[in-house]
């Protein structure tokens, strides 16, 4: 079989496309190549001998030794020297590649072949023996380090300790013979270490460093790493053997690393950094300040160490026409790194380049427009969630900033908001509809409906891999982690700081992309829409089959939606309007009033309350569709629950306490979310439907006349499970509508639908489509009566679901496509069948997850709904959906 693969010359064995035979890195390095572009000649030992390794007992294949053989003469005959030579040695890197880079994986070997005789011959080859020596030091580190495992800080102790020795501050400062001085020391070292010496025999050395690759393919961080990233242990890593070029030849060489365009801006500009005189990992390792490569960043930089496009133009001309030849083959920004010896540029390294998510949108817009890539391709590449980062307000720059502490800059944004210390206390304010930043030492999954609520988070303790910032990450949330210069104290309910303390209730503004807490509320700038982000939402929605409209109830989301390209409203639900103060009241009347009489005069009294709300949504959606749900959550909801609370609220209505109390208890459900709640309300209550319909028609005929754009009004009835349910309720909304219309004189245009939220309703999707006009999949409640699992309960619980891989993820998050879905399917095709111009539509949270939205395409529905800030997500989501 064939094990090995060569490269180098202009030629390759490999391709970029066999990244499964030769990982990354070797194909890469192939294709580079293949190109013609200097690499330094090397070959690939694929990943399959990994695979055959770990098949049998960690032994290689039996051929595998005389095609390394012959692979490392093919590549000693085209540099003109021999692996293992005392007069002409051949110096070699043994470099690991996986499919996917991998953190966790073998560290890279370089001057492999240096023994006590070969570091003589290359010192005389190169007449400079500071070199060599260098290099041989380097090397005893490195190869004792990853292969031998004796840690680094038994080498930086002894250079450190020599340095100190002879006055030296930097390692370029040492001459020849005391790097051969600082290889003594390190010899004895390993040998103190192993209790035998560093192994001299080149051969040796080549196989256990090809050894400790593949032996790191199943060392703990590899495989944690790997079951993090869903990375299978199959898959196996490959080795590159490649021959050395040299960074650390003096003043006319060097090493580097660099991006094809900035990697955070996404900017098309050479973005990157260099040493003279240096090697390897020197650049990244902080051993000494690199140096800008482009003299723009230079001077952008202030900096007065001389750039490589100053200090080295022709080489610099060389990778710049590298650069673009590069993104021009791969259509994506690179990331490379290179070597300078004595003046010659060699590359060793090219893979398409991390980047932020505003660099991610920038370069796919720009290279659709230099047409490097087609506009879909462009739509493809940028990932929907990361949209998320670009959509939060930042900090106006010329806002006066009164510093409180610093943090970690953990989830970009800014927020602002009255802080509190727990999460209940979170979700109770941000109920009432105020803005509230969560503090709090550190946070747990039992935080995660506070954080939900609130504004931002604050924590004083954790790192950006903290679960407060991974979490704040996930929700698009603002988040500054670890202001460890704060201290919370719980109980007295402050946090203090520089000699200043606030309390519960005080605001502050925390500004989540530089890690900043801020007093009280600063101005902030809302997120900018244009440019790239524009041009790329444009593309998607000439892409996408699709509608997304959005939730909403107020009009400040309204707003914010209709910003972010909503396509009008899939979801208002009426009861986050009843909270409101000045008809809470109202509402609590109507609840304990004692017959339909008392009701209809407290309803009466939120009318036109109500009907102001929805004029101003039908103004603000201008002629979208507006789909209104009627009053679904059980009615305790707006009750007091606490005893110290009934005698406030009894004052505020003026009712008996015994009797509000009486009332709460004769309300109290054992099982609210399957009680007494959605269309059963409208049922029991028909009264309270039939004002919410006048509101609705009212405000639609007003709406109409003052803007001219006529609104065609979605009543949506929640819960149902039958038909029955919905013929009855349906008889009684027509009967107000027309009442209005009698009325005003007008002629309202409406429809009458659903919510399929349960099952029973999902399977008699075609009795209920004769009577409803639309569906409108309410996924929450349906994920919820599916499972059987409590939404608001499941937290403790599914976690470990997903952990132990009994479920591949939250089917709160992830819509689940087999049951949920089929349930979702079913209806969708019953429902055509009996009404084919049926409109259906997603308003459950699945309508902002890109994975759901895929589903959605697929089952053909007419639109999904989501949260304002998830609307630019779905549009995209719904683009790539559609490609
Ligand atoms: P990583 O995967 O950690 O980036 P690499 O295998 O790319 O590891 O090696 C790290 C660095 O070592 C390279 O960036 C390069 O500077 C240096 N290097 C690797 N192979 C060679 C070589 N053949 N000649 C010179 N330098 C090399
Ligand atoms: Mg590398
Ligand atoms: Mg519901």
């Amino acid at each position: 079989a064939k094990w090995v693969y060569g490269f180098g010359d202009g030629t390759a064995e490999g391709t970029a496309g066999m990244r499964e035979l030769l990982g990354g890195k070797g194909a890469n390095l192939a294709e580079m190549s293949s190109l013609g572009l200097p690499v330094p000649p090397g070959f690939t030992i694929s990943t399959e001998v990994c695979t055959y390794y770990y098949a049998h007992d960690r032994q290689y294949p039996a051929d595998l030794r005389d095609q390394v053989d012959a692979a490392l003469a093919r590549v000693g005959a085209l540099v003109g020297k021999r692996f293992g030579d005392t007069k002409n040695p051949l110096l070699v890197s043994v470099r690991s590649g996986a499919r996917a880079s991998m953190p966790g994986m073998m560290d890279t070997v370089l001057n492999l072949g240096l023994n006590d005789e070969t570091v003589e011959a290359v010192a005389a080859l190169a007449g400079d023996r500071r070199f060599a020596f260098d290099s041989y030091r380097r090397f005893i580190q490195m190869y004792s380090n990853v292969v031998l495992g004796i840690d680094h800080h038994n080498f930086e102790d002894i250079l450190e300790f020599y340095k100190d020795e002879k006055g030296h501050t930097l390692d370029t400062d040492l001459s020849a013979d005391e790097w051969q001085e600082i290889v003594a020391r390190y010899k004895i070292c390993v040998e103190e270490h192993l209790g035998k010496p560093f192994p001299q025999d080149p051969a040796e050395q080549l196989w256990g460093a090809i050894g400790a690759v593949f032996g790191s393919w199943m060392n703990q961080r590899a495989i944690t790493y790997r079951r993090l990233n869903a990375i299978p242990e199959s898959w196996g890593t490959a080795v590159n053997v490649q021959a050395m070029v040299f960074g650390n030849m003096g003043e006319t060489s060097a090493t580097g690393v660099a991006f094809t365009r900035n990697p955070s801006t996404g900017e098309k500009e050479l973005y990157g950094e260099f040493l003279v005189n240096a090697q390897g990992e020197d650049v990244v390792a902080g051993i000494r300040t690199p140096q800008d490569l482009t003299e723009r960043a230079r001077i952008a930089a202030g900096s007065d160490k001389p750039s490589l496009e100053a200090l080295m133009p022709d080489c610099f001309a060389e990778f710049t026409r590298i650069c673009d030849t590069l993104e021009r083959h791969y259509r994506d920004m690179q990331d490379l790194e290179f070597t300078i010896e004595r003046g010659k540029l060699w590359m060793l390294q090219t893979r398409s380049g991390k980047r932020t998510a505003r660099a991610a949108l920038r370069i796919a817009v720009d290279l659709a427009n230099e047409g490097l890539i087609s506009r879909d391709e462009a739509i493809r590449r940028v990932d929907p969630q990361a949209l998320d980062q670009l959509l939060h307000p930042t900090i106006d720059p010329k806002a006066e900033r009164k510093v409180m502490a610093r943090g970690l800059p953990a989830s970009p944004g800014a927020a602002q908001g009255e802080i509190v210390f727990d999460a209940d206390t979170a979700e109770e304010l941000a109920a009432e509809g105020r803005k509230v930043i969560l503090v709090r030492v550190e946070t747990s999954p039992e935080d995660i409906h506070g954080m939900h609520a609130a504004q931002g988070i604050l924590t004083t303790r954790g790192g950006m891999t903290s679960h407060a910032a991974v979490v704040a990450r996930g929700m698009g949330k603002p988040c500054v982690s670890g202001a460890g210069m704060i201290r919370v104290d719980y109980a007295t309910g402050t946090m203090t700081a520089g000699g200043v303390t606030l309390k519960r209730g005080d605001v502050v503004t925390i500004d989540g992309s530089t890690g900043e807490v801020l007093l009280g509320e600063v101005s902030m700038l809302q997120p900018e829409l244009s440019g790239e982000f524009a041009a790329l939402m444009e593309w998607a929605d000439a892409a996408r089959r699709m509608k997304v409209r959005t939730n909403a109830e107020t009009p400040a989301d309204a707003r914010t939606a209709r910003q972010f390209g909503a396509e009008g409203i899939g979801l208002c639900r009426t009861e986050h309007m009843f909270f409101d103060e000045g008809r809470i009241v109202a509402v609590r009347e109507m609840i304990l009033a004692d017959g339909e009489a008392g009701r209809r005069a407290a309803l009466a009294k939120i009318l036109p309350m109500q009907r102001q709300d929805f004029v101003e949504l039908f103004e603000i959606m201008a002629g979208l569709p507006v789909t209104i749900r009627l009053l679904d959550p059980p009615l305790h909801e707006f009750l007091p629950q606490a005893e110290e609370e009934l005698a406030e609220v009894a004052a505020s209505i003026g009712a008996d306490i015994q009797k509000l109390r009486a009332r709460v208890q004769d309300l109290h459900e054992f099982n609210p979310m399957l009680g007494h709640r959605g269309c059963r309300l409208g049922i029991t209550y028909p009264e309270i439907y039939e004002m919410q319909a006048r509101a609705i028609f009212e405000a639609a005929a007003e709406a109409a006349a003052r803007t001219g754009a006529p609104v065609v009004p979605e009543v949506m009835i929640p819960l149902v499970a039958t038909r029955a349910e919905l013929d009855m309720l349906k008889g009684r909304i027509v009967a107000v509508a027309e009442a209005v219309n009698r009325e005003k004189g007008t002629t309202i245009k409406y429809q009458i639908g659903t919510m399929i939220e349960l099952p029973r309703a999902a399977l008699r999707a075609a009795e209920i489509a004769a009577t409803a006009e639309f569906f409108s999949f309410g996924t929450n409640d349906l994920t919820q009566t599916t499972f059987g699992i409590s939404r608001d309960d499941s937290a403790r619980f599914l976690a470990e679901y997903v952990e132990k891989g009994l479920l591949e993820s939250d089917p709160f998050v992830t819509l689940d496509r087999d049951g949920v879905g089929e349930l979702v399917r079913i209806a969708a095709e019953r429902g055509r069948a009996a009404r084919p111009d049926i409109k259906l539509g997603i308003c459950g949270e699945h309508g902002g997850d890109p994975a759901s939205i895929a589903f959605c395409e697929e089952v053909g529905l007419d639109y999904v709904s989501c949260s304002p800030y998830r609307v630019p997500i779905a549009r995209l989501a719904a683009a790539q959906a559609a490609l």
